[in-house]
């Protein structure tokens, strides 16, 4: 597998966390409202240490195998781990068991196993519902405000999951202000009546459009190409 080297790797950390204070200057946002979480799927773990050494410490995966022989191999490292794929009910355990976070929660079958099996020496398991708003009929996710607070209602009674937040993929745009209209929209569902006031996080932004949604209020940017370099597999 190809790996870039690590002056390569530094210099596009600088330049993401360049874009993202500036970005969150723009907004008059503090930059540490906004955690860069790392997307390492496909990579090498070596990657993963790199980035670690060039302080992230946040890393995002989507494969939950992977995942978990990454963490297990930067098991000496201080990383929080989010989990940002589609979840499949037969691998909730391992989600439950590796993770910190997982942004892609969308039916309450998920959230009831991964409560059930979350381990009882670990801090809850951080949850972001995702949403499926503007719809894309190849996404998944919550696609009404109704889904969105029924199932955020549900959650809130399982102890071993702590609901924080609002996960979104939009569909990729060029236009910074249709990304910015996307992801205004997406950022309003937190005001939806219903939903609990503490639930305040809203995990968008990728590499494309990291700025459009730290103007809207992001505080979570999930940034992999920008960062690691273009996937091959
Ligand atoms: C791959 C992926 C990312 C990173 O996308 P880039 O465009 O490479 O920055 C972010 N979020 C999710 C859910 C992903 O699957």
């Amino acid at each position: 597998m190809m790996t870039m080297d690590q002056p390569e790797l530094h210099s596009n950390i600088s330049q993401v966390r360049e874009r993202l204070s500036n970005a969150a200057k723009r907004a008059n946002r503090p930059a540490s409202d906004i955690r860069l979480i790392a997307v390492s799927k496909t990579k090498p773990f070596e990657a993963i240490r790199y980035a670690f050494a060039a302080g992230i410490t946040d890393f995002g995966e989507n494969y939950v195998a992977e995942g978990v022989e990454k963490r297990r191999l930067c098991s000496d490292l201080d990383i929080t781990w989010h989990f940002l794929g589609p979840v499949q009910s037969n691998k909730t355990r391992h989600i439950a068991e590796n993770f910190d976070w997982i942004h892609s929660v969308d039916r309450l079958k998920t959230a009831s196993r991964l409560n059930a099996q979350r381990p009882v020496d670990k801090a809850p398991l951080n949850v972001c519902l995702q949403v499926n708003i503007p719809y894309e009929e190849t996404k998944s996710g919550l696609t009404t405000t109704s889904e969105l607070v029924e199932l955020a209602s549900a959650i809130q009674q399982l102890e071993r999951l702590s609901l924080r937040g609002i996960m979104a993929i939009p569909p990729p745009c060029a236009d910074p202000h249709l990304q910015r209209e996307q992801f205004k929209l997406i950022a309003s569902l937190l005001n939806t009546d219903g939903l609990p006031n503490h639930v305040d996080e809203l995990s968008m932004g990728m590499s494309g459009d990291m700025e459009a949604a730290i103007a809207e209020g992001s505080t979570m940017v999930r940034i992999g190409t920008d960062i690691f370099g273009a996937r091959y597999t």
